[in-house]
């Protein structure tokens, strides 16, 4: 199974996207920090990051850092999800530019993240 982890401090968004996520699929789990999310993927490796950018302490881009720079993290897909993306193109290349793969723009449009998820399972 692919296996996800979704790191977001907002509850309601957090059990959204791991529901939508574990109905396509995935094992997902939740970290509702940079600092839990950092420790679980020491513990475990997971196949797809999902992180939002604004959360308490460490933010997002920091995380989405944190854990691609750890071994066996290096092509792993993280995907920024933020209320700050509009989906334009010139916000997706400055994620790209930080090292995500792609943009999820919030509030969550279900079946755009169903149809965007979809090519990481495996
Ligand atoms: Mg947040």
């Amino acid at each position: 199974m692919t296996k996800a982890l979704v790191v977001e401090d907002n509850l309601l968004n957090m059990e959204l996207v791991l529901e939508i996520l574990n109905a396509k699929g995935f094992a997902a789990e939740g970290a509702m920090n940079g600092e839990d999310a950092v420790n679980k993927a020491e513990q475990e490796t997971y196949d797809l990051i999902i992180t939002d950018i604004g959360l308490p302490g460490m933010n997002g881009i920091e995380v989405a850092k944190r854990i691609r720079g750890k071994p066996g993290y290096e092509n792993t897909p993280v995907l920024a999800l933020t209320a700050y993306a509009t989906g334009g193109r010139a916000e997706r290349e400055r994620f790209r530019a930080e090292g995500f793969e792609d943009v999820v723009p919030k509030p969550l449009h279900v079946v755009d993240f169903m149809n965007q998820i979809e090519k990481y399972r495996k």
